[in-house]
C-alpha cells in the first residue's frame, strides 16, 4: 500500500472536522478560500462623484460659516496664521450640524500617538438638559481641546518626569471627516497630542513645527534668489503604499499573522516571483473589487487616490494618492492604512501592512515622495522651463543633497523598526546605507559646477539659462534607479526606505528640518558671496558648486543591492546602520539635538522620549514574535511532527525515519533554546534591544530552520499551518 494512505493517515485526515470526506482539513480550507464571489455592488446607491463627501472641507465651510469666520479659518489653513479663538464656537456649531445631518452621533479627537497608529476616544454629542431629554451640543472649547489620559500612550521619558495629563488640540489645517460604520457615524477631528507641559507626544506636532521651519528658511532663500511673489512655502508628500491581500481563511489559521503581522514559519514556495508574472499583471477580480471599494471609501474621505497596481511579490499590491501638503498628506496616509484594513474583510480578505509578512518573498515599503511648493504654485524641485525655475531648482536640490549627507544617520533612524530590519540592511532593497540618486545628466551638471565649470550637454533637449555661468538642464533627469533609497524623480525626491506599516510623520519631520537647516546654511554662503561683490547668478553657481563638492560622496547612481557598494560606501565614509539598535541612537546624537533644538522642532527631552519609545517597541515586538514562535513550535508544529513519526514507525520504512527523526530531535532542541533565551532578558532597554537582535532573533531563526524543513516532509494533512504556496497563490 503506498505510504500515506495507511489507516493512520486516513484516521487523522477525517478526525479534525469529523467530516466524512477524504479531503484534508487544509485542502478544504483552500477550496473555501477560492469560493469567493461578488456579493457587493460598490456604491450602488451613491452618486458617481463621492470625492470629499465625508469631509468638512472648504465647500462645506464656505456654505455653512459666516463670511468673516470662513475667511479667518482659510487664513489659518492657507497661511498658518494664528487661529482667532472667538471663531471656534461658530465653527464647532457648523461642524456639528453638518455631522448630525450625516448621521453622526459622536465626535472624537483623532490623533497620532507614538504607537505609530491613530487613537480616538468617542464622546456623544448629546447631553441631558434636565427635563429628561437630551440636546446635541458641541462647543468651541470641545472642538479646540480634549483631554485623553496621556499615561496610556507611549511617552518615553516625558511621562516618567511629569504628570500623566495630556491634551489634544484641534488642527484646523487638516479637515474634519466622518468615519462611517454600518451601525453609526463618528465625526473625527484631526488633533495634535501634547503633554500638559506642552511637549509633543505625537507625530503631528513636530511635523507642523518642521513645516514652519522650512517655510521660513525657504522664503529667506527665495528672497535672496530674487523671488518676491511667494509668501509661503509648504512641503509636499505623496506616499506609495505597498501591502499584501490574503484570504482571511489563511489569516485566521495562523496565530503568527494574527499576533505579529508576519509569518514566523513557512518554507519557501516552489513558485515565487521568479516568473515576473505578478508585477503590473492583471488584477484578480476579488482583489480589484476590494481595491475599488477601498478607493471609494478613501475618495469620500478626501484622499485623492491616483494609481493601483500589482507589485513584485505574489499577492502584493500598491496604492498611491496624489501628493498633498505634508500635514494633510500624513493624516491621509494614516487614513489610507486604516481603510485598507477595514475594507478587506468585506471581501473575505485581510490586508497585511507588515514590512516582511513572508520570508524569502519581497517585503513591503512605502515610498515617500517629497518636495517643496510655494503658495503661487511653484514646485521648488522642478527644473522647470525657465531660467528662474532652474536657479531655484539648483539651489534647493543642492540644499537637499547637503542635508541628506549631513544627517544620513538620522534619516536612517527615522525609518528604523523591527519590521524594517528584515528589509533595510538585509538582502533586500533599499539598503541601510543612505545615498542619493540624481541621474547621470544631473550628476554631470553638479559635477561641472563643483569644478567651477559649466556643463554643456551633448543632448539636444536642453533648457538654456541665458547666462554663461550657469548650466543648461536636461529635460529628463536621466534614467530611473529602483535600488536607490533616496532618488530624484524628475520634480521631487523619493525617500524609498519607509516601512509599509509606519507613520510617515517622523521621516517627513526629519526631511523638512534638515532641509531647512541646509537651506539656511546655503543662504549664509550666498549672502557672503554676494557681499563679496559677485552677481547673484555667479554666487549661486559658486554656492551650489561648493555644496556639491563638500557632499557629493552621498551621490551614488549604481546598484545599491551590490556587495561592492557596501565596500565603496565604507570607503566614502557613509554610514551603514544595519539594524534598529544601531540606527536609533542617531535620534539623540549631538548633531540631531543641536539641529532640532535650533529649529524648535523637537527639544532634547522630546528626542529622548522618541528614542526610548522606539527602542522599547523594538524589544516588545520581537518579544511577542519570539513567544509566539515558541508557542506555535511546541503546540502546533512539534505535535504534527510527532504524529508523523508515529506514522513512519507504523510503516516500518527506515529511510523515511532516518530523514525525519534527526530533524525532529534538532527541532526539539531548538525550541528549548528559544524558550531559554526568552526567559533570560538582561536589564535595561538598550542591552535588551541588543539581546533581542543577537540572541532572540537568532534562536527564532534556529527554530524556524527545522520547522521549515519539516514542513516539506511531514504529511500535508498533518501540518497545521497554511503554506506559502496556498496563502500567496489562492486569490
Ligand atoms: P513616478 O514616481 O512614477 O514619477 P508619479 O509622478 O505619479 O510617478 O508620482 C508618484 C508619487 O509621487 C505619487 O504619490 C505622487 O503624488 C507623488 N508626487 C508627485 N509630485 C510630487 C511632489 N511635487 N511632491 C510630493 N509628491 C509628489
Ligand atoms: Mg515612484
Amino acid at each position: 500500500m503506498p505510504f500515506g494512505f495507511g489507516g493512520a493517515a486516513l484516521r487523522i485526515a477525517i478526525s479534525p472536522g469529523g467530516t466524512a470526506t477524504l479531503m484534508s482539513k487544509m485542502r478544504l480550507a483552500n477550496v473555501n478560500a477560492a469560493q469567493w464571489s461578488s456579493r457587493f455592488e460598490i456604491g450602488k446607491d451613491e452618486p458617481a462623484n463621492v470625492f470629499g463627501a465625508n469631509v468638512f472641507g472648504q465647500t462645506e465651510q464656505r456654505q455653512r460659516l459666516p463670511k468673516h469666520v470662513f475667511r479667518a479659518l482659510q487664513r489659518t489653513i492657507e497661511r498658518s496664521e494664528e487661529l482667532d479663538p472667538s471663531i471656534a464656537d461658530v465653527v464647532a456649531a457648523a461642524m456639528k450640524d453638518w455631522a448630525l445631518e450625516h448621521g453622526a452621533t459622536h465626535y472624537t479627537h483623532w490623533f497620532q500617538p507614538l504607537t505609530g497608529l491613530t487613537a480616538e476616544k468617542h464622546d456623544s454629542f448629546f447631553g441631558p438638559i434636565g427635563d429628561g431629554t437630551a440636546l446635541a451640543a458641541f462647543s468651541g472649547s470641545e472642538l479646540v481641546q480634549g483631554e485623553p489620559d496621556a499615561s496610556s500612550f507611549p511617552t518615553g521619558g516625558i511621562r516618567a518626569t511629569f504628570e500623566a495629563r495630556g491634551y489634544t488640540a484641534w488642527d484646523p489645517t487638516s479637515p474634519a471627516f466622518l468615519l462611517v460604520n454600518p451601525n453609526g457615524t463618528v465625526l473625527c477631528i484631526p488633533t495634535a497630542f501634547t503633554s500638559w507641559t506642552g511637549e509633543a507626544l505625537d507625530h503631528k506636532i513636530p511635523l507642523l513645527r518642521s513645516m514652519e521651519a522650512l517655510n521660513k528658511a525657504a522664503l529667506r532663500a527665495l528672497r535672496l534668489l530674487g523671488d518676491h511673489a511667494a509668501t509661503r512655502v509648504f512641503t509636499t508628500m505623496g506616499p506609495e503604499q505597498e501591502y499584501f491581500l490574503i484570504d482571511k481563511t489563511f489569516y485566521y489559521q495562523r496565530p503568527d499573522l494574527i499576533n505579529t503581522g508576519r509569518t514566523l514559519f513557512g518554507a519557501k514556495p516552489p513558485k515565487g516571483h521568479e516568473l515576473d508574472d505578478h508585477y503590473f499583471g492583471s488584477i484578480p477580480e476579488r482583489v480589484l473589487a476590494c481595491m475599488l471599494d477601498t478607493e471609494r471609501e478613501l475618495m469620500k474621505l478626501g484622499v485623492p487616490i491616483k494609481t493601483r497596481h500589482n507589485e513584485v511579490a505574489p499577492a502584493q499590491y500598491e496604492i498611491a494618492p496624489i501628493f498633498e501638503n505634508s500635514n494633510v498628506g500624513c493624516d491621509h496616509q494614516q487614513l489610507l492604512m486604516t481603510v485598507l484594513k477595514n475594507v478587506a474583510p468585506r471581501y473575505d480578505l485581510v490586508a497585511l501592512l507588515h514590512e516582511k509578512p513572508f520570508a524569502g518573498v519581497n517585503g513591503s515599503g512605502k515610498h515617500n515622495n517629497w518636495s517643496m511648493g510655494t503658495d503661487v504654485g511653484e514646485n521648488l524641485l522642478d527644473p522647470g522651463d525657465t531660467p528662474e525655475d532652474n536657479l531655484h531648482f539648483l539651489f534647493f536640490a543642492a540644499a537637499v543633497i547637503k542635508a541628506v549627507d549631513t544627517h544620513q544617520g538620522l534619516l536612517r533612524a527615522s525609518v528604523a523598526s523591527a519590521g524594517q530590519d528584515h528589509r533595510l540592511g538585509a538582502n533586500e532593497a533599499p539598503p541601510a546605507i543612505i545615498s542619493i540618486f540624481l541621474g547621470t545628466e544631473l550628476e554631470n551638471v553638479f559635477d561641472a559646477l563643483a569644478r567651477g565649470e559649466v556643463y554643456v550637454s551633448p543632448a539636444g533637449e536642453l533648457m538654456g539659462l541665458g547666462s554663461p555661468v550657469l548650466p543648461t538642464l536636461p529635460k529628463h533627469a536621466g534614467d530611473r534607479n529602483r535600488t536607490s533609497p533616496f532618488a530624484f524623480t524628475g520634480n521631487k525626491f523619493e525617500f524609498r526606505a519607509l516601512g509599509s506599516s509606519m507613520s510617515p510623520g517622523l521621516p517627513n519631520t526629519v526631511l523638512n528640518t534638515i532641509a531647512a537647516e541646509a537651506i539656511d546654511n546655503l543662504c549664509e554662503d550666498l549672502e557672503s558671496a554676494i557681499g563679496g561683490g559677485v552677481s547673484v547668478k555667479e554666487a549661486i553657481a559658486q554656492v551650489v558648486g561648493g555644496a556639491y563638492r563638500d557632499h557629493n560622496r552621498i551621490v551614488f547612481g549604481g546598484d545599491n543591492y551590490a556587495e561592492e557598494w557596501h565596500a565603496e560606501a565604507e570607503r566614502r565614509g557613509l554610514l551603514n546602520l544595519r539594524t534598529t539598535p544601531e540606527a536609533l541612537p542617531e535620534l539623540i546624537s549631538p548633531a540631531t539635538i543641536a539641529t532640532f533644538d535650533n529649529y524648535g522642532v523637537l527639544n532634547e527631552r522630546e528626542l529622548h522620549s522618541r528614542f526610548d519609545v522606539f527602542l522599547e517597541q523594538y524589544v516588545t515586538n520581537i518579544n511577542i514574535e519570539a513567544e509566539t514562535a515558541a508557542d506555535i513550535a511546541s503546540t502546533m508544529l512539534l505535535p504534527a511532527a510527532l504524529r508523523y513519526l508515529e506514522l513512519i514507525s507504523a510503516s516500518g520504512i527506515s529511510a523515511v525515519d532516518g530523514e525525519v527523526r534527526p530533524l525532529v530531535e534538532k527541532f526539539v532542541a531548538a525550541i528549548a533554546d528559544l524558550k531559554a533565551v526568552n526567559d533570560e532578558h538582561p536589564e535595561g532597554t538598550e542591552s535588551e534591544a541588543v539581546y533581542m537582535r543577537d540572541s532572540v532573533l537568532v534562536a527564532m531563526a534556529g527554530v524556524r530552520k527545522y520547522a521549515d524543513a519539516l514542513e516539506r516532509l511531514v504529511a500535508d494533512d498533518l501540518w497545521p499551518l497554511p503554506k506559502y504556496a496556498e496563502i500567496l497563490f489562492i486569490k
